[in-house]
């Protein structure tokens, strides 16, 4: 009879950690079967207003059907098909996206402050890893057919070490994980981080601060 009794406590236990799970998700949950998002809706709240009516077109998205353009200074784009492009995710608490990169490419050193991030490598070759809150850096090389999550808010990057230009899909458990990269957030901020606070903030000298905020202006 002791069998038994241990699978429903670890059934048990199992049901309890997927409920937590659930209750702990990023977005909050839904209250109704769809939401599409009223974007130009004047009305402000967590999220977006619901349409009154919707179509398949609300729920659907080509934008990732061409690959993006990576000829930047990074070398590296995302796509993403978020609630503001798809605005039948709203309340879903889902995004998808696409990060392309040439040989070489970086998609810098960013937090996403609403999600967790599941990325998939459809092809080539990268380097990726995060930053736990402890200054612990866990990371690795990952190929085709493999997978590497992100927890949410962690600092981490992804570079591509093939010569070849590889891709990643990678789903979020927010409707809008919001992304901020880390070096354009403190030097490219609008108005300006004082050049005082940068300086002792990274131990550098003031021309060190300017020299690097000039490549992260605004345009
Ligand atoms: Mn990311």
């Amino acid at each position: 009879m002791e069998k038994p009794t241990a699978l429903i406590a670890a059934t048990a236990i199992i049901v309890t950690l997927a409920v937590l799970a659930g209750v702990s998700a990023n977005d909050p949950g839904m209250l109704q079967d769809v939401c599409v998002a009223d974007l130009n809706s004047s009305i402000k709240v967590n999220g977006f207003p619901c349409k009154a009516q919707f179509n398949a077109s609300h729920f659907f998205s080509d934008v990732l059907v061409k690959p993006g353009n990576t000829n930047n200074t990074l070398g590296f784009v995302v796509t993403g098909a978020s609630v503001l492009r798809i605005p039948g995710l709203n309340t879903l608490g889902l995004f998808f996206g696409q990060a392309d990169f040439a040989p070489g490419g970086l998609n810098p050193p960013h937090t996403h402050p609403c999600a967790s991030e599941i990325a998939f490598v459809l092809y080539g070759e990268l380097e990726v890893g995060f930053i736990t809150t402890a200054n612990v850096l866990v990371s690795k090389t990952i190929r085709a057919g493999e997978i590497f999550v992100f927890p949410r808010g962690l600092v981490h990057y992804q570079k591509n070490k093939g010569r070849l230009p590889p891709s990643i899909i990678a789903a979020f458990d927010s409707q809008l994980p919001g992304t901020q990269y880390i070096a354009a957030t403190l030097f490219g901020a609008t108005p300006s981080l004082p050049d005082n606070v940068l300086s002792i903030a990274f131990q550098v000298g003031m021309e060190d601060v300017q020299k690097i905020k000039a490549k992260f202006a605004p345009k």
